[in-house]
């Protein structure tokens, strides 16, 4: 049985990855748009996993006797600049996540909810990549600057993944 302070950190949590997957496919979406399809498809792989991140803290919550409470997401910003932009917000982003995650651990060990701590510690690494992740993107785009040739290299290295 889940405790209900927890039950209401995880909840908005799943809040959180939803956004977080609405924010992806907006960025997903900008880039289609753009034609830098590598990117674009980098961030709908981005958005999946978003979703199966809100899906891991509602089952947590479902297995623990809980009751998921689904929120209205909110409107994500809908264009940038260019992929260094975007690359940019995604991981100022990340950090952000990485925060919430931090504040849920500390709400499990405050609560002694060692179910919740051990189901976190996953989260915990996953952040880890998030963010290592976004700012290789970011310094990627950052060293070729303007250069056309080289963005689309990097546009198109970023469209692998998920397709090795
Ligand atoms: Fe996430
Ligand atoms: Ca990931």
């Amino acid at each position: 049985m889940i405790g209900k302070k927890m039950e209401a950190a995880i909840n908005k949590q799943i809040n959180a990855e939803l956004f977080s997957a609405y924010l992806y496919q907006a960025m997903s979406a900008d880039m289609t748009v753009k034609n830098f399809l590598g990117s674009a498809s980098w961030f709908a792989v981005q958005a999946k996993e978003e979703t199966e991140h809100a899906k891991r803290f509602y089952e947590h919550i479902l297995e623990r006797s809980g009751v998921p409470a689904l929120a209205a997401i909110d409107a994500p910003k809908a264009t940038w600049k260019s992929p260094l932009e975007a690359f940019e917000d995604a991981y100022a982003h990340e950090l952000k996540v990485t925060a919430l995650i931090n504040g849920l651990l500390e709400t499990a060990r405050a609560e002694k909810d060692y179910a919740a701590e051990s189901m976190l510690k996953w989260f915990i690494d996953e952040q880890v990549e998030e963010e290592a992740q976004t700012i290789l993107a970011v310094e990627q785009f950052k060293m070729v600057g303007e250069s056309k040739g080289s963005m689309y290299m990097i546009d198109h290295r970023l469209g692998k993944r998920g397709k090795e």
